[in-house]
């Protein structure tokens, strides 16, 4: 067995007796990103220097005795947090040579818990996409075939860790960014509480609903990441003065006390049934380790999607308006230009077209005369859609549900349909519109060989249901250990 291949478990125990380093680890990492990138293409950025001298401080860290369970574990970085010295694009033309001067707190606390950052990892345009299509540069592959997409935004962050390119990455989940891409690519997948992880260094998108979290091979590698990048920051205002629970603990609580919810609103038709039947097989055999199941009803679930569609546009095209050839990245303007036609040649030319459309949709939202017809109302609605969830946590402890409605549709199938390709969403917008935790997580492969995920939903600040009831699913099944073999197409 090579080195890339073991769980992030058994390569801690590995480091933890000294049987290896993490120079060896990090090697082996480097070698098969570069044997996985001409069919993934899951990363935009390999620092392999400033990989192995992390990798080689982490060994000092380790023999000195202070090593965390992440020291000396390879990691990648969706292109979206900021990252000392190294370009982050957001897969933007606009900032294709941005060095930002600062790592994201949660990249900073990444590096102090020792783990050894291999590079940044590909993605839809500042995280506007569901299928990784929206890269300046170029898409993403699905390491399980590779004519499929790997899900987005975070595309590549989810491919590398299928892939082995990576032992965890770091995505963000803004409708379901790091949720869906995972149950495209069969691992796993935390989007963590609004609140629970520092933003300070991500690059904004919605802010409302922007939060990074974990990918990982394995729900108990999750929680080790999420041990390390929770908790409160001072440097962002949204983030929660909350410390952060024992989350290797929450793992062991079993489901048997525990009662979850089945929505009737995400078994509708219109979802193929190889994910009802893979999704309501992993509900019943939750209910065989004793979880007690509840029909549940979230009435709003069906405005989620028409919701967000105003909500993350308009707060978007705010965020966006940074990028005028002033400041940052790109700047485009011929000698007898004037300002304002700088800023249209740099963002015309800096922007692709669904970054485009959204500004406008957004825009237009917030205008004078519409923004309270769109933009007000979207925010009413969100409300009747988080007391939904408020009124449903009262009766059970977390909900389970499909994540997307079909598995890995094909690259080029939607990229032209922008509402196909927005309802592939259809099942990871609410969470983030009330702000809650969600967890993806293997449970099954279609006929086409494409992975499917199970999502678990729970209430503010409760990830740790969502690891007791993921772990206790994992360790009783293998869907988690199944791997793409990633042969050329
Ligand atoms: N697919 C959704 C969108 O395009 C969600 C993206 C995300 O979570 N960043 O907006």
């Amino acid at each position: 067995m090579e080195l890339h291949e073991l769980s992030m478990g058994e390569a801690i125990e590995l480091l933890e007796k000294g049987e290896i380093s993490s120079v060896d680890l990090t090697k082996s990492l480097l070698e098969r990103i570069q044997a996985t990138e001409p069919l993934i293409h899951a990363y935009l950025k390999v620092d392999r220097d400033q990989a192995l001298s992390q990798a080689e401080k982490a060994d000092e860290m380790r023999a000195k005795g202070r090593g965390t369970r992440l020291t000396g574990i390879p990691c990648g970085i969706k292109d979206v947090l900021c990252t000392e010295g190294i370009t982050t694009t957001c897969g933007s033309r606009i900032l294709e040579n941005f060095v930002p001067p600062f790592d994201a707190t949660l990249v900073g606390n990444l590096k102090k818990a020792g783990a050894v950052i291999l590079g940044k990892q590909n993605m839809d345009e500042f995280a506007m996409g569901s299928s990784c299509e929206n890269s300046a540069f170029g898409p993403t592959r699905n390491p399980w075939d590779l004519n499929a997409i790997p899900g987005g935004s975070s595309g590549g962050s989810a491919a590398s860790v299928s892939a082995c390119s990576s032992f965890f990455s770091i995505g963000t989940d803004t409708g379901g960014s790091i949720r869906q891409p995972a149950s495209h690519c069969g691992v796993v997948g935390l989007k963590p509480t609004y609140g629970r992880v520092s933003r300070f260094g991500l690059v904004a998108y919605a802010s409302s609903l922007d939060q990074a979290g974990p990918l990982a091979r394995t729900v108990a590698d999750a929680a080790d990441v999420l041990q390390v990048i929770a908790g409160h920051d001072p440097q962002d205002s949204t983030s929660a003065p909350k410390e952060a629970p024992d989350y290797q603990s929450a793992l062991l609580k079993g489901v048997k006390s525990l009662k979850l919810g089945v929505p009737k609103e995400y078994f509708v038709e219109g979802t193929d049934p190889e994910v009802e039947e893979a999704v309501k097989n992993a509900i019943s055999h939750l209910e065989s380790l004793g979880a007690e199941l509840v029909p549940v009803s979230l009435p709003h679930t069906e405005y989620a999607l028409p919701t967000y569609y105003i909500v993350a546009p308009a707060e978007a095209s705010s965020n966006l308006a940074r990028y005028d050839g002033v400041r940052y990245g790109l700047s485009v303007r011929d000698p007898e230009d004037d300002l304002k036609d700088m800023y249209k040649k740099t963002r015309t030319t800096g922007f692709g077209p669904e970054v485009l459309r959204r500004i406008m949709l957004g825009t237009y939202a917030l205008s004078a005369g519409y923004y309270d017809a769109y933009y007000g109302k979207a925010c009413q609605v969100r409300t009747l859609i988080k007391q939904d969830f408020e009124k449903c946590f009262k009766e059970v402890d977390a909900i389970v549900c499909p994540v997307a409605p079909t598995p890995a549709f094909d690259i080029g199938q939607k990229v032209d349909d922008p509402m196909q390709m927005y309802l592939s969403d259809i099942f990871t917008l609410a969470v983030n519109m009330a702000g809650l935790p969600g967890l993806s997580l293997p449970c099954g492969v279609s006929a086409g060989n494409r992975p499917i995920g199970l999502q678990i939903m729970a209430p503010h600040f409760a990830e740790e249901t969502l690891l007791t009831v993921g772990h206790a699913f994992e360790s009783t099944t293998d869907h988690h250990q199944k791997r793409p073999s990633l042969k050329a197409a």
